[in-house]
Order: C-alpha cells, then sequence, then structure tokens
C-alpha cells in the first residue's frame, strides 16, 4: 500500500474559520496528521524513494501540497523541518509571483530545504480536452520554468483538477516525467507509477476519518459521500440530520 496524501492551502488556525476553500485544512490539524503518521509508524518518505522502490507489500506514506500557495512555504515548510519530513509541491508555473502564491524566491526556498517539487502544467486548466500542441506548450513552458528557478528538471507530475486521458498520459512521460499522480481515490495496493491514486484531505475530514485512511481501512464511498453532505447542507440542518439518523438507529 503506498497512501499519497494530497493538501492542498494549509491555513493559519486564527484563519481557518473564515477561510471557505473545501479543500484548505488548518495549520494545526496538518501537524495533527504528521503525528499521527509518525505515531502509525508510516512516516512520510523522501520522493526520491518512490521511484525506486519496487517493494509493494510495505505500507508506505508521501505527501503532497498542490497549487503553489504562499502558505506552502510560510506554514508547511517550517512544520516539515520541525518533523525533519520531506514532501512533492506541485506548482503551477504561471502562477507564481501571483497574489497569495509562491513567489519565484520561495519556489527556490523549498527546493533549497530538500523538498520535491513537482510538474501542475503552466496554467493548471484541464488538460485532456486540450489540444496536443496546446497540452505540450503546457509541459514545456512549467518545466522550463521549474528547471530554471531550482535547477532540477521536475520528474512527478500531477495533472490539474485530477483530469487525465492517454494523451496526456503519453505527453507527460513524452516529455521526461516518470510518475503521475492522478487525483483518484485509493490506496496503491497494486502501484502503478504513471498513476498513482490518492487520498486527498479536505476541511471536513475529521480525526477518526484520518485513522481509517491511515489504516488502509477507509471506504471511498462512505468518505466522500460524508464530505459532499457537509459541504452541501448547511452546518447546522447537517448536524439536525445526524441526530435524527442517531435516534432512528437506536431506536430500530
Ligand atoms: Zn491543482
Amino acid at each position: 500500500m503506498i497512501l499519497f496524501l494530497t493538501y492542498h492551502r494549509v491555513c493559519a488556525d486564527a484563519k481557518f474559520a473564515q477561510d471557505r476553500e473545501f479543500y484548505a485544512v488548518s495549520r494545526s490539524t496538518l501537524a495533527q496528521h504528521l503525528r499521527d503518521l509518525i505515531a502509525a509508524g508510516m512516516s512520510p518518505l523522501d520522493l526520491s524513494t518512490l521511484s525506486t522502490s519496487a517493494d509493494q507489500t510495505s505500507r508506505r506514506c508521501y505527501l503532497s501540497f498542490d497549487d503553489g500557495t504562499q502558505d506552502h512555504c510560510e506554514s508547511v515548510l517550517p512544520l516539515l523541518q520541525e518533523f525533519n519530513l520531506r514532501a512533492v509541491f506541485f506548482v503551477p508555473t504561471a502562477k507564481l509571483d501571483q497574489p497569495g502564491r509562491l513567489t519565484r524566491s520561495q519556489l527556490r526556498e523549498l527546493a533549497d530545504a530538500g523538498q520535491t517539487i513537482g510538474c501542475h502544467s503552466h496554467e493548471h486548466k484541464r488538460m485532456d480536452t486540450m489540444s496536443a500542441g496546446e497540452i505540450r506548450r503546457q509541459f514545456d513552458t512549467s518545466q522550463k520554468i521549474l528547471r530554471q528557478e531550482t535547477g532540477a528538471a521536475p520528474w512527478i507530475f500531477a495533472p490539474p483538477g485530477g483530469f487525465i486521458n492517454s494523451a496526456v498520459c503519453a505527453a507527460a512521460l513524452d516529455s521526461g516525467l516518470r510518475v503521475i499522480r492522478t487525483m483518484r481515490w485509493g490506496f496503491n495496493r497494486q502501484p502503478d507509477l504513471t498513476a498513482l491514486e490518492t487520498v486527498p484531505l479536505n476541511r471536513h475530514t475529521t480525526d477518526r476519518q484520518f485513522q481509517k485512511i491511515l489504516a488502509g481501512r477507509q471506504s471511498r464511498f462512505l468518505y466522500l459521500g460524508k464530505q459532499a453532505a457537509k459541504a452541501l447542507v448547511p452546518a447546522r440542518a447537517y448536524e439536525r440530520l445526524r441526530a435524527l439518523a442517531f435516534r432512528a438507529a437506536r431506536t430500530n
């Protein structure tokens, strides 16, 4: 099993309540997840071990942070350093130096700290509907900028929004990328390095769900179904529905 966890923005605790982004988690939640992973003997590994290890029997964990937001340098990097951990940061290069995004110097800081920088296209647009020429342009431009800024060619790719088809996959491999992390939900029980599954965390993920994810026991449908319900139904109505369901289960 390869547990590939995907995070997006990591908010300062004081700002988390106001943040509306579904995929945002608070800094203290991320810190707790890291402690839980280490306690469970699944300390996240350096990404370089991903492409070399053929061992499919052990339980391994990798961390990814998507979309190149500023907090990845300001909050996530210090936390990773505190725990002496490595992750991959998937950075859409057209967004560099935009408000709220990593600056070029922050990108270099992440790379210099030994973190892996992954290709996430140039513009972060859906790629499976692009022409062959446009797909190539997205890869060429983003890889050129990442090489310029970090001094290293990226070798791992995550398609923006998780949208991928055989043309995007072939173009990625053609451009020199070797590993692809999709947004397909799963635990990589039979890992395919060109189509790795992931478990994305979001603001509604509970401690209990995280423990189940760690154990590889979380059901995708239960997890996503409950999260969707929480995102769609106002919080108080959701709690009322839950209380009703709980009472019904007790009386039956
Ligand atoms: Zn993205």
